[in-house]
Parts: structure tokens; sequence; C-alpha cells
């Protein structure tokens, strides 16, 4: 290109925005990409779209074949939209591209009768972090009960044609979801009200099933990206290329593959290529560019088409040696004409943005990309839980092996996001004692993690608690000597705190605690007992002691504490036990305190 040519860009150098497509599950992202896959294949001309590794491209013109009046298509001059169409929504709302989203800008499904859910959110939450501009699609506007379904049509005129009751059902669901979104702090309104869709959310009522309002949303992505995006998609397509990896794939033939979006430049057959692994940068030479054949069977031998060149926007599967060590989420680059060594620390730099940082001792967690990884990351570090260790990729023995070191019960566990178990990890994690916690939604998963952790806890100091002396005030009754000595049998009133057999007594002489002997037995009305809580009389038999010698009725008694128990009752376990226990702690303390301050501290 001329460079003389100054900053004005070539209509034909803008590269087709990237879409992603999120959602809670089952509310219809897949059903949504097939219909506008399938509107486009029977709208457009013949190969007008074409389906890539990973995404969908549908062309300028297509989309306004779609759109139909909603699209004049000589008011655009970007080539169409490229929607990225891979299973699962995380695999998109957490990858990143250079200094930000992989997707330029996304459709947030949310079912009309289901309304938000946890998946709705978390999409929500990392459009937000990452200023990913989005528009919502109320999708199942048709089983709004008495719809009356215009397949295709744009749709304020479906709903027009709709009875009054219809649509005010429709207007309860569409303003519940508006109200929800105001309280995630989007300002959001029905798209055609929205006059600045840089700071209000457009709500597009559709149907995936019977394609209303699919034109409308076609038409608002179109609109937004040519508004707000033209500027983004000025680059060099012909320059050398720029992608995230998408998935690392076994290819027959082939080995390992990257499927990867390609947002910035081109890449040849035969580019050296510098590609983001869990051992750093790898090095290595593109061998073929791979795209989906057509209506490719299963049996027949080649899946594949091969091509020479691909421009961005463009999902691609790339075949190369030494890939198997490449990492979902990581950047992809072609040196071309560069210094091999700066393509390498650009990708090294990348990398560190997205490490995270870990501590001797924590938590092992396994994520899908490395977008997913450091999202987990930053949620984990919300809520305080440190981390051993955090990688890429499905759970192995090696992660089981690690996660058993842990000193601490509670980090003797595996988190994983959206990853698998391999199988022949299985049989480790049977034997161990490692846990394993996994779930699709990042929060949920926190937060799981979190309530094992507080059951932990609660059930250890329990077992703390019960194997710990406890502290009890009593008193001799005057009156209710039964038995003299051997043992001596009194009646006593428990003070505070609760009184349990088998313990030693302690009383008080000036400052000093003497051990008079041990409790041998409990009785309430004649009953044996094992405990008497505060406020309660009881007659207890003591072994040591005789009665006029080392007691006395009337006399103060204390259930003796070992000093390293005082501690823990004090330091640890003051919130856990009852006031009266409580009292009777710090009664006892006080005592020892007063001729050895640092008694039990
Ligand atoms: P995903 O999990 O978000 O990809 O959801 P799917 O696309 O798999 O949809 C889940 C279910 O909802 C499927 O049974 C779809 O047929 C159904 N579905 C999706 N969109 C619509 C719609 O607009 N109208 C109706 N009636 N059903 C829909």
């Amino acid at each position: 290109s001329d460079t003389d040519a100054g900053p004005t860009v070539e209509p034909d150098a803008l590269r087709t925005p990237i879409v992603a497509v999120l959602g809670h599950v089952d509310h219809g992202k897949t059903t949504l990409l097939d219909t506008v896959r399938g509107s486009a294949v029977s709208e457009g001309e013949a190969g007008a779209i074409t389906q890539h590794i990973g995404a969908t491209a549908v062309p300028l013109g297509t989309v306004s074949d779609m759109a139909g009046d909603l699209v004049d298509p000589t008011d655009f001059d970007l080539p169409g939209l490229l929607f990225i169409d891979t299973p699962g929504h995380h695999s998109f709302t957490t990858l990143r591209s250079r200094g930000g989203a992989l997707a330029d800008i996304a459709v947030v499904v949310v079912d009309v009768n289901d309304g938000f859910q946890p998946q709705t959110i978390e999409a929500l939450e990392i459009l937000e972090r990452t200023g990913t501009p989005f528009v919502v699609a109320a999708n199942k506007a048709d089983t709004t009960p008495g719809w009356n379904p215009r397949d295709g049509s744009p749709i304020q005129a479906s709903y027009e044609s709709q009875s009054e009751a219809a649509r005010s059902r429709l207007d309860e669901n569409l303003y519940e979801i508006i109200g929800d979104l105001s309280d995630e702090g989007f300002s959001a309104d029905l798209y055609w009200r929205v006059q600045n869709f840089a700071k209000n959310v457009g709500v597009v009522p559709m149907s995936a099933i019977t394609s209303e309002g699919v034109p409308d949303l076609l038409a608002v992505l179109m609109g937004l990206s040519q508004r707000y995006m033209k500027e983004q998609m000025a680059v060099d397509t012909t320059g050398p290329g720029a992608g995230t990896v998408l998935e690392v794939k076994d290819e027959r033939g082939f080995g390992a593959t990257v499927d990867t979006v390609l947002y910035d430049g081109s890449v040849r057959a035969g580019d050296e290529i510098v590609v983001g692994g869990t051992d750093g940068p790898i090095v290595t030479e593109v061998r073929a560019l791979l795209q989906p054949r057509p209506n490719a069977e299963i049996r027949v031998e080649k899946r594949f088409d091969k091509v020479e060149e691909v421009r961005a926007a463009a999902g691609i599967k790339v075949a190369a040696p030494d890939l198997d060590d490449a990492m979902a989420g990581a950047p992809i680059r072609v040196v071309r004409d560069r210094d091999c060594e700066s393509v390498i620390e650009e990708v090294e730099s990348e990398l560190a943005e997205i490490q995270v940082s870990t501590e001797e001792e924590g938590v092992v967690v396994k994520a899908d990309t490395l977008g997913s990884l450091e999202a987990m990351a930053n949620a984990l570090r919300e809520a305080e839980v440190p981390i051993l260790r955090a990688e890429v990729g499905d759970i192995a023995p090696r992660d089981i092996a690690v996660a058993s070191t842990a000193n601490k019960e509670k980090h003797r566990v595996v988190l994983g996001f959206n990853v698998d178990v391999l199988s022949n990890a299985e049989p480790e994690l049977d034997e161990s004692e490692v846990r394993l916690f996994d779930d699709d939604v990042i929060y949920q998963l926190v937060d799981e993690y979190e309530a094992y952790v507080d059951e932990l806890e609660r059930a250890q100091q329990e077992t703390v608690l019960d194997k710990i002396v406890r502290p009890c005030r009593f008193r001799v009754l005057e009156d209710h000597v039964f038995r003299q000595s051997d043992p001596a049998v009194v009646g006593v009133e428990v003070m505070s705190g609760t009184l349990k057999n088998n313990q030693r007594v302690v009383k008080w002489e000036g400052s000093a605690p003497t051990r008079i002997g041990q409790l041998s037995g409990i009785q309430e009305q004649g009953e044996d007992v094992s405990e008497a809580r505060s406020g309660t009389r009881v007659s207890v038999a003591i072994d040591g002691p005789t009665v006029g010698r080392q007691i006395d009725e009337g006399d103060e008694l204390w259930i003796e504490l070992p000093e390293k128990h005082a501690k823990i009752l004090e330091q640890e376990l003051s919130d856990d036990i009852p006031a009266d226990e409580l009292e009777a702690l710090t009664g006892y303390l006080d005592k020892h305190r007063s001729r050895d301050p640092f008694w039990g501290k």
C-alpha cells in the first residue's frame, strides 16, 4: 500500500466486526446462530455466507437482504459481521485480543419468560469489565401466550398485529428485563427508543424460532458497528496477522492444530508464527490453513479445505508443528517481515499481563482459556482465596497430586472452570482426599467453594470444642454434704459454664489455684448425667478431697483449665461458646492473671 496516502482508510481495508453471542444456557444462543446461518443461506446468493472455523461470516449484502427495509446497504462500508459460533458461552466472553475483548460487539440472549439468570449476569459483568458494547436479544417472544407468529417479520410489525393481551404480556416481560439491566447498572430501553447507543443498551424483542425480530437484531448490530467501531475496524488486513487461540485440537493427519480467530492482518501458509504456550511462546511455521469443507461427510477423508491466505476478521484452523502446548486464549502472531525476537517479546508481554499471581499455599485452579483463568483468579482474589497453581487445560493427575500436598484441608481442592477431568486423573481423584469443584459460572464456583470452607471450619471448631476442657464455676451448697470422702459427695449449683464429668477441680486459695480432686460422677434428681448446665443444682462425686478439710460448704470451685486450652478458647473460640461459659472463662483468666498477667497468652 502507498504510505503517502495518509490516514484515510480505503473501504475495503475495513475488517469485519467480530460478534459474540452470550447468555444463560437454554436461552437460545445456538438457535439464534442457526437461524442467522439458515436465513443467510436461503436469502443470500449461494456461497454468500462462509462457514469458518468457529465462526460464520455474513457479508453486508446478505445482512441487508435478511434485514429487509431495516438496512440500506449503501449506508455501510463495513464488510459484514463475523459471528463466533463456538458452543459454550465462556469460550469467548473471556477471550481477549491485544488490549481488549476478542469480540468487538456482543449479543446477550435472554429468554423473555425466564428473565435474568446467573450466566446472564456473569456475561454482563464480563462485557462491562472489557468495555464491550452489546445489545440484548429478548428471545422467545413467540412463546408469549396468544402470540400470533409472523415468520421473519421485523418485530414492530409483528408486535402491532398481536392481541392486546399478548402485547401486554410481552411488555411486562420486556420491562422486567429492562429493570434487571438497570439493577446491573445499565440504562436500557427497547432499541427503537434508544437515541444514543453509547450510553444506553438496546433491547431487541425477537424469536430465534420464527425469526421475528431477527432483521432488527442484524440491523442494530450492523448500525452499532458502523457508528461506533469503524475506526477500530480500519486495520491493514494484509499486514502480519494477530489473533487469539480459541481451542487446541488434535486433527488426524495434522497433529495438534489451533482454531484461531484472526482479528488483525492476514496469515498465509508458510508464515512463521509465534503462539502462546504453557511453557512460553512457541515459534513455528504454518503448514496449512484449514476451513471446514461445506457439507463434508464424516466418512469422507478430507473434512477441510486448504486455503493459502486468510484476512481479518476470520476464524481459521492453523496446522503447524509443535502446537501441543499451545493454550486456548493465548495470542498468536505472524512474524513475516518483522524481527522474530520482538514478536516473541510481544507474545510474552501479553502472556505476562494475564499471569496469575500464586502463593506457597493455596488452591489449584484449572480453566478452559487464559481469559477465564484470569477471571477466576480475580474472583478468588476478591474472595481472599490464595492460589497455589493456576493453569489452562483439563484436570490432569499432576493437578490432583499438587492439590493433595496442601497443608490445610481447605486447600486440598481443585477448582475447575469449564474443563474436564482427564480419564487418567479419575482414579487419583477418587483415591486422594482432594475435592473437586466444577461449575460453568465463575461466581457460583467461588460461592460453592466458600460454602465448603465455612462448613469445614465449623466442623473443625466443633471437634476442637469437643476435645477441649471447658470452663465452669460452681458452688458447694450448704447442708448438702452426702458423703465426707472417697469420694466426697456434695450438692452443688452450677454458676456459669457447663459442668462435665471426669474433669479436674480447683479452688482458689489466696492468689493460687489448688487442685483438689477430680469429678467422678454427676447426678441430677437421682439420675446419672454427663453434664449440668449453668443454673442447675446437682450432686457430684469428687475423688480426692475430704469435706471439712480441702473443701467446705459454700466453697467456690472451678474446673481446671489447662493453659493451652484457655488460650485457644480465648483467642479462637470465644465467638463460638455461650455467654455464661465465656463469663466463666473470663473469671478464670482474671484469677490467673492477677498473679501472672501473661497466663494463657
Ligand atoms: P442455548 O443453550 O442458549 O444455546 O439454547 P438453545 O439454542 O439450545 O435453545 C434451547 C431451547 O430453546 C431449544 O429447545 C430451542 O428450540 C428453544 N428456543 C430457542 N429459541 C427459541 C425461540 O425463540 N422460541 C421458542 N419457542 N423456542 C426457542
